[in-house]
C-alpha cells in the first residue's frame, strides 16, 4: 500500500513536524487516501509497477523509481501486525540539527562529515521491538552492619550494630523494550533508550509512510532471555536503592520470581547517518523521540597531521626565539 494525496495524487508522508498526514508536493495535510492499486505482488511497486528489491525483514521501503514510499502490506498483517508505536518526533531538519551541535565544535572530523550534501543521506527508520511486561515477586533477606565511631579523650570507640533486613516487594514491569532486529546492534539500541513510552500510540500504517522500517526478525521467545535479565537488573536496583545505608550487607536470600508474564509488539523510531570514512563505516544512530545520539565521530588523519604539524612549527618557533634571546644575554 502507500498513501496518495487527494489534491494532487502525490505520496503523501507523515511529518513529525506537524504530527499528521502531508503532501510535500502540495502542502496539504490530512488529505491521503490509501491506494493498494496494482496486483499484490511485493516485488513490483503498485504506484510505478517497476520491480524492487524488497529485503527479507523490510516491512516498509522507498521505490528507486518513483520515490514513493512503500508500505508491504504482508508485513503488517496478521501476525506482523505491530500493536504500538512511538511515531516519530524529531523530523529529519531537527536530526541534521541535533547532529550538527554535537559535532560542530570537532576540531578533527573530516571536511565532509557535516557538509549538506552528506548528511541529506539520514533515513528515518522504524526498528521492530518486542514489549515484555512482567509481574514480580521480590523477595530479600541480608544482614545489614552499621559501623559508628567517636573519639573520647585518647580512645576512639566504634559501635557496630547489626540489622535484619527483609524486604517483600511486587513490583510490575511495563514495557521492558527488546529490539528484535538483527542488523540493529544491542548495544546500540540499549544506548539509545530511554523512550518516554508513555507516547506509545496504536499502530497506523501511515506512520511508517516516508520512513523504512522492518517487522520482528525473531519471535519474542528468543529475545525472552535479554529482557528478563533486564528485568533482574531493574528489580535488584529497587532493592539495594529501599536498603541503602548500611556499611556492609550481607545477602541471605534474594529472589526475584515473575509471577506473570505478556508481549508485545511495537516499533521504535531511530534516525541513521551511514558516514563511511576512508573505507571504514561510521554509523551513527538518533533517537527519532528524544534526538539521544549514539555513534563516534571519525578523526581525520589528515587533520590531525596538519594540526600537530602546526603546533610542532609553533614550538620550534618559540625555541628558536628564547635561544635567540638567551644568546644575547
Ligand atoms: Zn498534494
Ligand atoms: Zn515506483
Amino acid at each position: 500500500m502507500f498513501f496518495k494525496c487527494k489534491n494532487c495524487e502525490g505520496n503523501m508522508v507523515y511529518s513529525p513536524e506537524k504530527k499528521e498526514m502531508f503532501c510535500p508536493y502540495c502542502d496539504s495535510l490530512k488529505s491521503h487516501v490509501r491506494s493498494d492499486q496494482g496486483k499484490d505482488v511485493l516485488t513490483i511497486c503498485p504506484n510505478c509497477s517497476g520491480e524492487i528489491t524488497v529485503g527479507e525483514y523490510d516491512a516498509s521501503g522507498r521505490c528507486p523509481y518513483c520515490d514513493t514510499y512503500l508500505i508491504y502490506n504482508s508485513r503488517v498483517e496478521g501476525e506482523y501486525l505491530p500493536k504500538k508505536i512511538i511515531p516519530f518526533k524529531l523530523g529529519k531538519e531537527a536530526c541534521k540539527k541535533a547532529i550538527r551541535d554535537r559535532f560542530g565544535r570537532q576540531k578533527f572530523a573530516p571536511v565532509d562529515f557535516l557538509t549538506e550534501v552528506k548528511l541529506d543521506t539520514i533515513e528515518g527508520e522504524y526498528v521492530p521491538f518486542w514489549f515484555y511486561d512482567y509481574k514480580t515477586r521480590c523477595e530479600f533477606r541480608a544482614e545489614g552492619t552499621k559501623v559508628r565511631s567517636w573519639v573520647n579523650g585518647n580512645t576512639r570507640y566504634t559501635e557496630t550494630s547489626y540489622y535484619d533486613i527483609e524486604r517483600n516487594m511486587d513490583i510490575p514491569f511495563e514495557n521492558l523494550p527488546v529490539d528484535a532486529s538483527i542488523k540493529m546492534p544491542d548495544e546500540v539500541m540499549d544506548m539509545m533508550e530511554p523512550y518516554n513510552y508513555a507516547e506509545l500510540e496504536d499502530f497506523q500504517p501511515e506512520y511508517l509512510s516516508g520512513f523504512l522500517s522492518e517487522r520482528y526478525n525473531m519471535p519474542s521467545e528468543e529475545l525472552e532471555q535479554r529482557a528478563s535479565e533486564k528485568m533482574n537488573q531493574a528489580a535488584l536496583g529497587m532493592l539495594k536503592s529501599s536498603y541503602a545505608g548500611y556499611a556492609r550487607v550481607e545477602v541471605k536470600k534474594q529472589e526475584i520470581t515473575p509471577m506473570s508474564k505478556s508481549t508485545s509488539y511495537g516499533m521504535l523510531p531511530v534516525w541513521k547517518y551511514n558516514y563511511t570514512y576512508q573505507g571504514k563505516p561510521y554509523p551513527f544512530y538518533v533517537n527519532g523521540q528524544t534526538g539521544k545520539i549514539v555513534g563516534e565521530c571519525p578523526l581525520s588523519k589528515k587533520k590531525v597531521w596538519v594540526y600537530s604539524g602546526s603546533l610542532w612549527v609553533l614550538l620550534m618557533l618559540a625555541f628558536a626565539l628564547i635561544n635567540g634571546i638567551l644568546r644575547f644575554l
